[in-house]
């Protein structure tokens, strides 16, 4: 089953992601981790990519619609994946339709993380994530070592860091950015006939896992 994670950012859907794909056992597609790696490595899609992110911007479509058709193309993903961030504008959506069609498959449901806009800052402002497998934290200190708590990309040697698009200014390009060409989206899925599951992303990990998985039907 292809299940799409939507939401602003800091809706907690990095977060859900492993649990739902444990759940599923089905694989995430993170095109936000995708092109981290991608920058890491040094290839010219991630420093291309770099100033849009560290902004808080968008990357354009043709980019993010070449990742997902080479990734979804990978037979780790015949058996479904959870899409994490991955659709973002219209074009986005039916870029993956197309994808999928070819692959004899379809958006099975979109989970949409609701949550207010303060609550998103509040989030966002006390959150550090690792820099070798971007899994996020709260209540941690810069430069911890992720390996400590469990750095799950199995990587090693990850550190805590403040990602810069969690700086105050990129946080509101980035939900300008949402409301502008995200929101959008969910709409396109309503018309396109595609169940979408609204789940209250207030509160406790535990408790926002159980919506979701109860809205999967898990
Ligand atoms: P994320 O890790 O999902 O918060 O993504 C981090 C950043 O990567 C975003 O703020 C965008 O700059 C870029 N990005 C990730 N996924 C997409 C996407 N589907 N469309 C456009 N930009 C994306």
């Amino acid at each position: 089953m292809v299940i799409v994670l939507f939401g602003k950012p800091g809706a907690g859907k990095g977060t859900q992601a492993p649990r739902l794909a444990a759940a599923l056992g089905v694989p995430i597609l993170a095109t936000g981790e995708a092109l981290r790696a991608a920058l890491r490595a040094g290839t010219p899609m991630g420093l291309a990519a770099k100033a849009f992110m560290d902004r808080g911007d968008l990357v354009a479509d043709d980019v993010i619609l070449g990742i997902i058709k080479e990734a979804l193309a990978q037979p780790a993903y015949t058996n479904g994946a959870i899409l994490d961030g991955v659709v973002r504008t219209v074009p986005q959506a039916q870029g993956l339709e197309v994808v999928l069609g070819d692959l004899d498959r379809s958006v099975g449901a979109v989970l949409a993380f609701d949550l207010p806009d303060d609550e998103i800052i509040s989030r966002i402002s006390g959150r550090l994530t690792c820099d070798k497998c971007s899994a996020p934290f709260t209540g941690r200190t810069p430069g911890e070592s992720c390996d400590t708590i469990g750095c799950v990309s199995g990587l090693g040697g990850g550190v805590l860091v403040r990602r810069k698009d969690d700086e105050p200014e990129a946080v509101k390009t980035r939900l300008d950015a949402y409301r502008k060409s995200t929101e959008p989206v969910l709409a396109w899925y309503q018309r396109n006939g595609t169940r979408i599951a609204t789940i209250d992303a207030v509160g406790a990990i535990d408790d926002i896992t159980a919506r979701a998985r109860l809205a999967l039907g898990l």
